[in-house]
């Protein structure tokens, strides 16, 4: 697997591969953020998943997050659940929209005031 590290704007490319006995092996890292990224990558990728939820009796929309990031497979699981909620004004940054978003333990919050 080739990846691209985006921890910084160097961008060191990344080859990740298997071992003979199992282990990851990870190649091209210019620093150790590098290294646990291409693992991480490898063995369980993970993304902070960002998005619009609608808001009751407002034309715009409410930008929402997840709060930490969630299996790389369950994105579209949560922008599924996205696409389904509307909330209220007012909301506050960092308000909890919904709980355990699609079951990832993670939770959708709004990322702007709305008064
Ligand atoms: S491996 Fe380290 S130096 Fe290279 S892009 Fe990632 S964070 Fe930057």
């Amino acid at each position: 697997m080739e990846l691209i590290c985006v921890n910084c704007p160097r961008g060191c490319r990344l080859s990740v591969e298997k071992g003979e006995n199992g282990e990851v092996k990870v190649s091209g890292y210019g620093c150790p953020r590098g290294l646990k990224y291409g693992e991480t990558e490898f063995l369980d990728p993970v993304r902070t998943v960002t998005g619009l939820v609608r808001l009751a009796g407002m034309r715009r929309p409410l930008p929402v997050k997840t709060s930490e990031p969630v299996p790389k497979a369950r994105m579209y699981d949560v922008l599924a659940v996205m696409r389904q909620t509307t909330t209220r004004p007012p909301v506050s940054i960092g308000d909890t929209i919904v709980e355990n978003v699609a079951g990832t333990g993670a939770s959708l919050v709004a990322t702007a005031n709305i008064v």
